[in-house]
């Protein structure tokens, strides 16, 4: 049985900032629902006040320029993603991501800034972004701060967010366009699931970047690579950056031989 809390739907962005400035931790944003409400229901989290993000003036939609890059604001779903002409065109690793998250009933539903939140270890979203080199805009009533995806997860489910903050903006950087790549997710069952293993391969400039989930606490990025690079230092850099456990999904050691084995197949795949 789901316990009592209060449902808030602000409609302007200070209002919700005072909200969240005011409730602290017994308050939690609502993107999708899709993670929070089944944690609720599950017992897992407890909050009293849920503060709907979706009609705050100003959180929907993605845009794109040159000067701002490709912006993804917080009521953005995994479908409205695959949905935008940019993303396919300039970022179809995104796209690729996106396409692998759950089933489409959930994609509709599941936000882009929800899945980076919820900061799981197997999230889908995660690998792609961090190769594209995508950056966090985050604020509060304190102010706004900006930092690299690559620093935002901090443990299983942990992320550098204050309770009172809001990811308001996911960024991903002009100058990733042009970037080829690709991702591999590993499932039990052909249809959604989980991922045993995930992972993104993008080259741009000479450099091949990694992302990597279900490999390791967070989401992982492998940078400092290079086109030509033997296979096996590319799987040997995999290999390094991640610790990947043994769980209901497989073992360690499968983990460890499938990070490689894709590796060594979306290398030759993406040209
Ligand atoms: C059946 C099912 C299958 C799934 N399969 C997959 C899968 O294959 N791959 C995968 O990666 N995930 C999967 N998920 C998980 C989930 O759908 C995603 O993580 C989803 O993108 C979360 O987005 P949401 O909008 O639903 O987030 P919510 O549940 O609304 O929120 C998630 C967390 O983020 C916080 N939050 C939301 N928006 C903000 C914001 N703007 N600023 C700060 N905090 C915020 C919330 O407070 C909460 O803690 C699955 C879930 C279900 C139920």
């Amino acid at each position: 049985m789901l316990h009592k809390f209060r449902y808030v739907n602000p409609g302007d962005r200070s209002e919700l900032l005072d909200l969240l400035a005011e409730n602290g931790s017994s308050a939690k944003l609502l993107a999708g629902g899709t993670d929070l409400l089944v944690n609720i229901r599950g017992g897992v989290q407890r909050p009293q006040l849920l503060i709907d993000v979706k009609k705050v003036k100003g959180f929907q939609g993605i845009s794109w320029s040159v000067t701002d890059g490709l912006v993804i604001r917080p009521g953005v779903t995994i479908n409205e993603l695959l949905r935008d002409a940019t993303v396919r065109d300039k970022f179809s690793l995104l796209a690729e991501c996106a396409h692998d998250l759950a089933s489409y009933q959930v994609r509709n539903r599941a936000t882009v800034i929800g899945n980076i939140v919820n900061a799981s270890p197997c999230s889908d979203m995660a690998p792609g972004l961090l190769c594209l080199g995508a950056r966090v805009v985050i604020s509060s009533k304190r102010g706004e701060r900006e930092l690299p995806l690559a620093e935002f997860f901090t443990g299983v489910k942990k992320t550098v967010l204050a309770s009172d903050e809001i990811l308001e903006r996911l960024v991903v950087p002009a100058a990733a366009v042009g970037a080829r790549g690709s991702y591999r997710k590993l499932k039990r069952i052909q249809g959604h699931d989980l991922g045993i293993i995930g992972v993104a391969l993008m080259k741009k400039d000479g450099l091949i970047s990694l992302g990597i989930s279900s490999s390791a606490p967070t989401p992982v990025l492998v940078t400092g690579l290079h086109e030509g690079d033997a296979e096996e230092v590319l799987v040997a850099a995999s290999r390094k950056a991640t610790s990947p456990i043994s769980d209901v999904r497989c073992s360690k050691e499968y983990r460890e031989f499938m990070i490689g084995t894709f590796v060594k197949r979306l290398n030759r795949e993406v040209k």
